[in-house]
C-alpha cells in the first residue's frame, strides 16, 4: 500500500548542482573543503545557506586629504615608494598618493617580493580598506583589496561579510559562495501565490540571492523579506515532512488494546513508591489512546527524573496483557541496559518475558533474541536502534516506546513504526521542549506532561566557581567522599576544537586517581560497550565513588546515590545540556549539589546561562530561556541534541511563520495527500531541497 516507500525515489535533476560536493566550487580544493564543510556543510546548498551576518560598504571614494578617520574607502592611488622595515618588529610600508595627500599602506609580517609584485612603484592601483590617522599620517593597514585601476568600479560595492571559521580567509569563502550562487537554478515556486504576494516575497532564487547581497543593515535581520521567505520555506518543509509521517501512520488504523490489568497490578504492587498525580494522568491518557480504534501517537514529556520509565512500562504492559509485544528503544547502549535492569526488577514474578537487543548482542545469542521476537516468545524487547534493523521482525508488535526520541531522526521513527501492524507509539523526551519546538520536532502530536517530581526530592544546590579554584573543589569532594558521597565529574568533549584548551577526561581522571586511587572511574564515548557498563556498574554499586565522564552520562543515567555533580568548563555547554547533566543528581533522598566550574572571563551568554541554572531547576523554564538565548544568535560550542537545527529559520523570530507553515502543510495534504498536483510536485522539490527525503518515501510515486 502506501509504503511505495519501497521505491527509493531520486532527487530531482534540477537540484543536482546544489547537492554537488563543495569541491565543485571555484577555489575549493580538498584543504579548503575541510574548513567549508566544518563551517557550512558538505554540499553546495550548505554553502548557500551560509548567509552574511554583516556588510561592508565600499562605495565611498573621497580624496586622501578628505578621508575621515576610520572610514572604509575605495580609491585609486599612485604607488610612490616601498619602505622595508629596519627590524622585525616594524611593519613594511608602502607610500602612495592621489594628488591631495599621501597614504601609507602598512603590512605586518610582509612578504616583500609579493608586495613588490602587486604594488610596483610608479604605477596606479585601486585599493580598498580602512583609513586610520596615526601620528599625523594617513595609513591603511592591510588593505582588503588591491586591484588594477579598471577594477575600481567593481570594488565600489556593498560587500557581504560571512561568519568564518579559523583557518578560512574571508576572500576564499566569498569566492566559494559567489561560485555557489552561480549554480542556483530557477525552480517552480512551491508557495501559494496569494500568500507570497501578501507578504511581498520574491521567488526562491531571488530571495536567496538578495539574502547574499544585503544593501542595508535591515537586510541582514531575520525579519527582512528575503530571510522570511527562506525561513518559511524551511519551516514548510519541516512541517510537511512531519505531517507526511503522521498522515501515513494514521492511514493504518489502530488496534484497540485494553488489557485486563493483571500484570499492571502486579507491577504496581512491586513498586516501592506510589505514582505521582501526573504519572497517573499520563497513564490514563495513554490507556485511553490505546483502547481507541485510532492509532496512538503520543509524546510523553517529562523533565529528568520525573519518572517516565515506569509510565512506559505500564503502557507496554497493556499490549502484553492482550498477547501482543512491546518494544522500548533507547538512544544509547548505556540507557538501554539501564532500562533493561530497572524494568527487569519491576517485572519480577510477573512471568513477562524480557530481552535486550543492542549492537553488542552477537552471534548465537543475538539470533536467539531475533528468533524469540519473530516467534513471539519475547513479550518486551528493550534495545537501541538495533531493534529496527533489517532482519528484526516481531510476531505482533502492539506498542513501541521511543525514549529520548529527539536523538533519532524522522527516518528512524518511520522504520520503527513500519515494523508492526500499526503499533501504538509513545515517544518520550527528557528535554522539556518549549511548545514551539514540540511543533518543529514532532508536528501535532498528542502530548502528556509529567509536571511534578516524585515526592521527597530535594532542590539541588547549584554554585558557580572559576576554574582556578579547582584545588578547593577537589579538596571538597575528597571530604564529601569520606562522608560517603558519590560524585560525577563531567568534562567537555574533546572533538571539533583542537584550538580550545580542553581538560581531557583522561588527564582529569589520572589527576583524581592520585587522590582517590582505584575509587575513581572513567567513562567516555570512545570506550567499548562492556568497559562503559563496567564503569557505570562500579559507580552504581559504590565500588568507585567518583566518576569522571563526558556527556555520555547526559541522558537518563540513574544512580540515586550520586549527590554531587561537578561540571568542568560549564561555559561550553548549552543550557539544556547543563540541565540534563544536573538532573543526574538529586534523584535520591539525600541533598545534592552541582558545581559549575567555568573559565574566566565569561561571555554574556555563558553568564546568563549559569545564572539561569542557579535560579531555577524548572526544565520548562530552562528550555524557554535556552531558546531565547540561542535565538540571540549565539553559536553553541556543543550542539544540543534533539531539536532540528534550522538553517534559515530562527524560532526566536519566526514563530508566526511556523504556525502558518503547519496549517499550510495540513491543508496541502488534506487536498493532495500524495503531492500529485502541480503545487504538490513543487513541494516535493522543497522537501528534497531541505533534505527531508525520508518523508518522500511515503508518497505514492508520481
Ligand atoms: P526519567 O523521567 O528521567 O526517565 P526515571 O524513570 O529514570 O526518570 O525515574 C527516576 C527515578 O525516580 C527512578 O529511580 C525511579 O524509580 C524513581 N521514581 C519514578 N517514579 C517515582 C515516584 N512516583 N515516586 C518516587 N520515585 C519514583
Ligand atoms: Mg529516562
Amino acid at each position: 500500500m502506501t509504503l511505495s516507500a519501497t521505491f527509493e525515489q531520486m532527487r530531482p535533476e534540477p537540484l543536482f548542482p546544489l547537492f554537488a560536493p563543495v569541491t565543485s566550487l571555484k577555489g575549493v580544493g580538498p584543504r579548503i573543503a575541510k574548513f567549508i564543510e566544518r563551517l557550512a556543510g558538505p554540499h553546495v546548498i550548505d554553502v548557500l545557506w551560509h548567509l552574511p551576518n554583516g556588510m561592508i560598504d565600499r562605495r565611498h571614494s573621497p580624496s586622501i586629504a578628505n578621508a575621515p578617520d576610520g572610514a572604509i574607502i575605495t580609491i585609486v592611488v599612485t604607488v610612490d615608494q616601498h619602505h622595508p622595515p629596519r627590524n622585525k618588529r616594524q611593519p613594511y610600508k608602502v607610500t602612495c598618493s592621489d594628488g591631495t595627500g599621501s597614504l601609507s599602506l602598512v603590512f605586518f609580517h610582509a612578504r616583500p617580493d609579493y608586495l613588490l609584485r602587486i604594488l610596483p612603484e610608479g604605477e596606479k592601483r585601486a585599493i580598498s580598506g580602512r583609513v586610520e590617522h596615526f601620528g599625523g599620517e594617513a595609513q591603511m593597514p592591510h588593505p582588503d583589496h588591491i586591484e588594477s585601476v579598471e577594477k575600481l568600479e567593481s570594488l565600489k560595492t556593498i560587500e557581504p561579510v560571512y561568519p568564518l571559521t579559523a583557518g578560512l580567509a574571508p576572500k576564499v569563502l566569498r569566492k566559494a559562495i559567489d561560485s555557489a550562487i552561480e549554480t542556483v537554478p530557477t525552480l517552480n515556486d512551491w508557495l501559494d501565490p496569494a500568500y507570497r504576494e501578501k507578504n511581498g516575497w520574491s521567488n526562491w532564487r531571488d530571495a536567496l540571492l538578495s539574502a547574499h547581497r544585503p544593501s542595508s543593515p535591515t537586510d541582514l535581520t531575520p525579519l527582512s523579506p528575503a530571510r522570511m521567505r527562506l525561513a518559511y520555506d524551511e519551516l514548510l518543509a519541516n512541517q510537511l515532512a512531519l505531517a507526511l509521517v503522521r498522515h501515513n501512520m494514521r492511514r493504518l488504523s489502530g488496534r484497540p488494546q485494553a488489557g485486563n490489568g493483571k500484570i499492571r497490578n502486579m507491577v504496581r504492587q512491586n513498586l516501592p513508591f506510589s505514582l505521582t498525580a501526573s504519572q497517573e494522568t499520563s497513564l490514563t491518557e495513554i490507556e485511553a489512546d490505546m483502547a481507541s480504534g485510532d492509532r496512538m501517537l503520543r509524546l510523553l514529556q517529562g523533565d529528568v527524573g520525573s519518572g517516565k520509565t515506569v509510565v512506559a512500562l505500564l503502557s507496554m504492559l497493556v499490549a502484553v496483557e492482550d498477547g501482543a509485544q512491546a518494544a522500548l528503544m533507547a538512544p544509547t547502549e548505556i540507557l538501554a541496559r539501564q532500562h533493561f535492569a530497572s524494568i527487569e526488577t519491576l517485572l519480577q514474578g510477573t512471568g513477562v518475558r524480557l530481552a535486550i537487543l543492542t549492537g553488542r548482542e552477537k552471534g548465537k545469542a543475538r539470533q536467539a533474541i531475533i528468533d524469540g521476537l519473530h516467534e513471539g516468545e519475547i513479550d518486551i524487547a528493550i534495545g537501541t536502534h538495533a531493534l529496527f534493523q533489517e532482519g528484526v521482525a516481531f510476531r505482533d508488535l502492539g506498542m513501541a516506546v521511543v525514549d529520548e526520541q529527539h536523538r533519532f531522526g524522522v527516518h528512524q521513527r518511520i522504520t520503527l513504526a513500519a515494523k508492526g501492524k500499526a503499533p501504538d507509539v509513545l515517544v518520550m523526551t527528557a528535554t522539556p521542549i518549549p511548545r514551539t519546538l514540540v511543533l518543529t520536532a514532532y508536528g501535532d502530536l498528542d502530548v502528556s506532561r509529567l509536571t511534578e517530581k516524585p515526592a521527597g526530592r530535594q532542590p539541588i544546590d547549584t554554585r558557580a566557581l572559576p576554574l582556578d579554584r579547582i584545588a578547593e573543589v577537589i579538596g571538597g569532594i575528597k571530604r564529601a567522599a569520606q562522608d560517603g558521597a558519590r560524585i560525577y565529574w563531567v568534562c567537555p568533549l574533546v572533538e571539533e576544537s583542537e584550538t580550545l584548551d580542553v581538560a581531557a577526561v583522561e588527564d582529569r581522571h589520572r589527576q583524581l586517581a592520585e587522590i582517590f586511587g582505584d575509587r575513581v572511574g572513567l567513562v567516555h564515548g570512545r570506550m567499548k560497550g562492556p568497559e562503559k557498563d563496567a564503569a557505570m556498574e562500579a559507580f552504581a554499586t559504590g565500588k568507585t565513588v567518583v566518576l569522571v565522564a563526558t556527556t555520555v552520562i547526559e541522558v537518563g543515567v540513574d544512580v540515586p546515590e550520586a549527590t554531587i555533580m561537578v561540571i568542568e568548563h560549564a561555559e561550553r555547554f548549552g543550557l539544556a545540556q547543563l540541565h540534563q547533566l544536573r538532573g543526574r543528581v538529586g534523584r535520591g533522598a539525600e541533598r545534592s549539589s552541582c558545581l559549575l566550574l567555568y573559565a574566566s572571563p565569561l561571555g554574556e551568554t555563558a553568564k546568563s546561562r549559569i545564572s539561569i541554572m542557579r535560579e531555577t531547576d524548572d526544565g520548562f523554564r530552562i528550555a524557554e530561556e535556552d531558546l531565547r538565548l540561542r535565538g540571540a544568535g549565539e553559536l553553541l560550542g556543543t550542539r544540543q541534541s534533539g531539536i532540528p537545527e534550522f538553517r534559515m529559520a530562527d524560532l526566536a523570530h519566526h514563530q508566526d511563520l511556523l504556525a502558518t507553515a503547519r496549517d499550510d502543510a495540513a491543508l496541502v495534504l488534506s487536498r493532495d495527500p500524495d503531492l500529485q498536483t502541480a503545487r504538490g510536485k513543487t513541494l516535493r522539490l522543497l522537501l528534497y531541497l531541505f533534505e527531508r527525503d525520508a518523508a518522500i518515501r511515503f508518497l505514492r510515486s508520481g
